[in-house]
């Protein structure tokens, strides 16, 4: 037990140390960069009264079933809907968008990736070619107490030929509060809206509107991106 504190304090100060090297403008936001760098050691270390009520919420709200799930859809972003477009899509990052940020976007590409149903490849793109920016953005809610706090932003971009949708998207995360956007779920859900994906009623579906944690896409969310892709 005591090594394992010790390995955990020896990975916190190296994470620190890559967080200030890397950024050092965000020193005066250390506390909460030690917060979002130690999230798989300890995920709800700085929880708000807020996001712990949706918690709750969440879990005792589950009442969708499998075999329900599986006849389910979740439903398509009005730019894509009826649209053919590529499965292929080049992603970068804006120069501001941190270490942290920049990892829970790949996981969420990878997340897509694995599904065969989309390859998004690093890269800007052709003007002609499906592609998708991943940035950050500042929004502070007035009153934390009584209000949702927007962990994320994102969505499809399509340029409409005929019935061909050229998809200049955008998946961003809320930097005011990173211990709670920078996560998998977050980054999976507006990568989800980027790649045409709308919010689903359904709480085990990555594009339920408040964040549950679920990063691993349900046979709704597959069968929303093979209406859209596999065609
Ligand atoms: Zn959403």
């Amino acid at each position: 037990m005591k090594k394992n504190s010790w390995i955990t304090w020896l990975i916190l100060l190296a994470a620190v140390f890559v967080v200030v090297e890397t950024n050092p403008q965000i020193v005066p936001k250390l506390e909460k960069q030690v917060a979002q760098t130690t999230k798989k050691l300890k995920p709800y270390l700085y929880l708000t009264k807020v996001n712990l009520e949706q918690k709750l919420s969440g879990t005792t709200t589950k009442t969708t079933t499998e075999s329900q799930v599986g006849k389910a859809t979740t439903p398509i972003e009005s730019p894509l809907q009826g649209m053919t477009t590529s499965r292929t899509y080049y992603y970068h990052f804006k120069d501001n968008v941190p270490e942290n940020a920049r990892q829970v976007f790949l996981d969420a590409v990878n997340t897509y990736n694995a599904t065969g149903l989309v390859k998004l490849i690093p890269g800007q793109g052709q003007s002609n070619q499906n592609s998708i920016t991943f940035f950050i953005y500042h929004k502070k809610i007035a009153n934390i107490m009584s209000s949702n706090i927007e962990l994320g932003n994102g969505g499809p971009s399509a340029l409409q030929l005929n019935n061909y949708a050229i998809n200049t998207a955008q998946a961003g995360l809320n930097m005011t509060y990173p211990t709670m956007s920078v996560k998998d779920s977050v980054a999976v859900h507006e990568l989800g809206h980027a790649l045409g994906l709308a919010h689903s009623s359904y709480t085990n579906s990555v594009m339920y509107p408040v964040d549950q944690g679920v990063s691993k896409l349900s046979q709704a969310d597959l069968n929303g991106l093979k209406k859209i892709y596999n065609k």
